[in-house]
Order: structure tokens, then C-alpha cells, then sequence
């Protein structure tokens, strides 16, 4: 059976006090779903979220890495380095990583490789741009992506994969994929993913949905069968919205 998950992706947000402050307000919310929650916030608090919240069913998780373990890589953090704080989970290939910064599939293939050899599970992220929607190639470019991402891994390590299909024009934009969307893209992607690697892989990969997830439009979003929760950028700010989130599911 897949999980189910809502994940807060708190990007370049909160400081350390700031951080403190919203750990406080997480651990107030009443929690009245079984989702799994996590918190990535940004490098320098890890360490902190991480002790702050060890003792919670809260996990937390690094908002990216880089694929080498050691070296002359300036500005950077490995692997190795997450998990000397606590971190056993990554998230990869955000848009925001991927325009910004370049990164291209072949690197997050490393990147997941780095992960993977280091036990740590990976929230795979991706999805198309507007024109790609527009043109009606959103399946293909979210097809490729995948596929140059994680199609050289084995099966069995696809139990440490989530993915999270966030459509680039639904990023902190206030647009919202509908339901109807979302589902249609996830059924595909499960597709993909049976064609591939059969069944059992397919039906355990939980996948989520992200772009601009708010309380208003959760729980419908997370009401379609191949929704398994989401990444939730902006909401995920406010304790109280990305509690309601979590209790959406
Ligand atoms: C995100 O950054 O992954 C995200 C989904 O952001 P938002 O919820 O703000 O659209």
C-alpha cells in the first residue's frame, strides 16, 4: 500500500527564529489525518528542525544536495553531510532548481544515485511548462523527465522514490491544475511506470501533487484515487493552512 504524504517545501524562507517559531506553531496543530507529514526547510536550520523535531511523527527533509561526497564543490552540501543531522530525505529536481540553476536530468540522475547510496528516500520532482500544456506535449515532457531521471534504477529500489508532478504554471502562481487534471496526469505517470517496471512498482509509488495547494482546494485534490497527497510550497508557511492540508487527506 502507498503512503500517503504532505510534504512542506518552505524554499528560501524563515530564518532561524523563524524556523523555531514555526516548528512551535507545527507541533500545536491538531492532527486528525494519517498522512505522513514532512518539513524541508532551508540548509542552515536543518540540524535544528531536525532536533526539534525528532521525537515527532514529523520527518524532516533537505530541499536538495549535491551528487558528489566531498570535494571542491563551493556552496554546496552532500549527501553525507544531511545525514550527519538527522536527514534521511531529499527533495530533487524542483522546477525552481531546475530553471534557476540549471540543473538537467543527467545531474539529478547522480543526485538520486548519491541519495540512494547514502539510504536516504527522494522526492522526485517535475513537470511541464505552460507551452508545453498548451501544445499539448505535457505527457511527453513529463515522460522524459522520469524517464532521465530514474529509468536506470532497479525496481527494488524504487521503495525510497516518491515523486511529485508539479506543473511549472501552477508554481507559487495561485493556478491550480484541477482535480480532473492532476488525476488524469497521475494516472499516466502510474502508467508509465507499470510499462516499465510492472505492477507492484506502480501501485507503491506514491505520487503527490504540487502547485499552489491551498485549504480551499485540497481536499478535492487529494480525493482523486492516484493523488497520494502533495508539495505544498506558500501554504506551507502557515501552520494552520498546512495542517488543514494535512487534514484533508
Ligand atoms: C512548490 O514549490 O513545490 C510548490 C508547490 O509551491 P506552491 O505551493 O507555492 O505553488
Amino acid at each position: 500500500m502507498r503512503r500517503k504524504i504532505v510534504a512542506g517545501n518552505w524554499k528560501m524562507n524563515n530564518d532561524l527564529t523563524e524556523t523555531e517559531g514555526l516548528i512551535t506553531d507545527i507541533k500545536k496543530q491538531q492532527r486528525t489525518s494519517d498522512a505522513q507529514v514532512m518539513i524541508a526547510p532551508t540548509f542552515t536550520n536543518l540540524w535544528h528542525a531536525y532536533q526539534a523535531l525528532r521525537l515527532s511523527d514529523i520527518e524532516v527533509v533537505a530541499q536538495n544536495m549535491h551528487f558528489a561526497e566531498s570535494g571542491a564543490y563551493t556552496g554546496e552540501v552532500s549527501a553525507g553531510m544531511l545525514k550527519s543531522v538527522g536527514i534521511n530525505g531529499v527533495i530533487l529536481g524542483h522546477s525552481e532548481r531546475r530553471a534557476y540553476f540549471k540543473e538537467t536530468d543527467e545531474m539529478l540522475a547522480e543526485k538520486v544515485n548519491a541519495a540512494l547510496e547514502n539510504e536516504m528516500f527522494v522526492i522526485f520532482c517535475f513537470g511541464e511548462e505552460l507551452d508545453d500544456r498548451k501544445a499539448g506535449r505535457h505527457e511527453q515532457v513529463v515522460e522524459s523527465q522520469i524517464k532521465n531521471g530514474l529509468f536506470h534504477l532497479q525496481a527494488s529500489q524504487w521503495k525510497h522514490i516518491v515523486l511529485a508532478y508539479e506543473p511549472v504554471w501552477a508554481i507559487g502562481t495561485g493556478e491550480t491544475a484541477s482535480p480532473e487534471q492532476a488525476q488524469d496526469m497521475h494516472a499516466f505517470i502510474r502508467q508509465v511506470l507499470e510499462t516499465k517496471y510492472g505492477n507492484a512498482v506502480a501501485e507503491n509509488t506514491s505520487i503527490l501533487y504540487g502547485g499552489s495547494v491551498k485549504p480551499a482546494n485540497a481536499e478535492e485534490i487529494f480525493s482523486k484515487p492516484d493523488v497520494d497527497g502533495g508539495l505544498i510550497g506558500g501554504a506551507a508557511l502557515k501552520a494552520e493552512d498546512f495542517y488543514a492540508i494535512v487534514n484533508a487527506i
